[in-house]
């Protein structure tokens, strides 16, 4: 069986920047890249707030610079998910693929967090025939066409913005009366004129023959006025938030109600020796590439000294 000194699972910013620090730190790292090789800023579009970056990067650019900087430290990247683990006595057991299983005296957990669907059957049956959950990689497939964003935060207002520059109109479907995105990206929002948004609305089934033809709203649930409303689109896009990939350690580590990892005291220790936490799988708060990246480094290093104390 493969041994491996320091294991770091997930290709986000977290896994990326922890593969910096322990190649620097001559960990010999492997990074396993999970199901979304660079993970969720590869499906942004431009990042404008990491330091560093004055006029903006494409995430794709950016995950593909930190893994340059991670390959120059020596980390073995590699294609690959982690299945399953047994974390119950080091050296610890993890799973690639259902196949093969590899033992590491240190592992770093960086496995972020994946989008959120609304849960209607009509999501499946429409799936890549309209449905998505990543404007940036499909929203040229319905240029020049109508769609609508599900949502009302950062990610919503960004893909809706992102959209009308490609689409005829974009509906933004919100549940609330108000958007709960920054102010900054309100004003992107309503300043674009093909941008239309549809608040207190709710998404009752989506329809059409082939492909998707358009979706039934419910407009102001509960209220006197409310009533059943159709619109029609060719997109139907999921920007509603992300639950952490976390279910593989539900077992042996403590999760929160909604699956993120607790850690302890706010460092990315766990309550298991030797097993670290870093980026959104553990960030129900901040969820930022920044903050990610940051608790990447901490990790790598909480996983050096783990190391050393232990003569590993
Ligand atoms: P958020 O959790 O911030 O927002 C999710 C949105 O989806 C909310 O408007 C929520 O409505 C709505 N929603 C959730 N569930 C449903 C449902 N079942 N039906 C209808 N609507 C639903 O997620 P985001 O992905 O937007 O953002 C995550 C984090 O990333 C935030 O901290 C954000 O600031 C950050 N971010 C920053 C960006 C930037 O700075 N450029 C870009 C993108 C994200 P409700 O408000 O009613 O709860």
């Amino acid at each position: 069986m493969e041994k491996i000194r320091c294991l770091i699972i997930g290709s986000g910013p977290a896994g990326y920047t922890a593969a910096i620090y322990a190649g620097r730190a001559n960990l010999a790292p492997v990074l396993y890249q999970g199901i979304s090789p660079g993970g969720q800023l590869t499906t942004t579009t431009e990042i404008e707030n990491f330091p560093g970056y004055p006029q903006g990067i494409s995430g794709f650019d950016m995950m593909e610079d930190l893994k340059k900087q991670a390959e120059k430290f020596g980390t073995d990247i590699r294609h690959g998910i982690a299945t399953a683990v047994d974390l119950s006595q080091p050296p610890y057991s993890i799973t690639i693929d259902g196949e093969k299983t590899i033992q590491a005296n240190a592992l770093i957990i960086a496995t972020g967090a994946t989008a959120k669907y609304l849960g209607l059957s009509d999501e499946q049956k429409y799936m890549g025939m309209g449905v998505s959950a990543c404007a940036t990689c499909d929203g040229f497939f319905y240029r020049g066409k109508n769609v609508a964003v599900v949502g009302g935060g950062d990610t919503a207002c960004e893909d809706a913005v992102y959209l009308s520059g490609i689409c005829k109109k974009v509906y933004m479907i919100v549940r609330k009366n108000h958007l709960r995105a920054s102010n900054i990206m309100q004003k992107r929002v309503f300043d674009k004129e093909n941008i239309e948004v549809l608040f207190e609305h709710e998404t009752l089934s989506l329809f059409g023959e082939g492909g998707l033809q358009g979706a039934l709203l419910l407009k102001h649930r509960g209220k006197p006025t409310e009533e059943e409303t159709a619109i029609v689109i060719d997109g139907f896009f999921l920007a509603i938030g992300h639950h952490p990939n976390s279910e593989i350690f539900k077992d042996y580590l403590e999760l929160d109600e909604t699956g993120y990892i607790k850690t302890l005291h706010g460092t990315p220790k766990t309550k298991i020796p030797g097993v670290f936490v870093a980026g959104d799988v553990g960030d129900p708060i901040y969820r930022q590439a920044i903050t990610a990246a940051g608790s990447g480094c901490k990790a790598a290093i909480e996983a050096e000294r783990y190391l050393i104390e232990k003569g590993l």
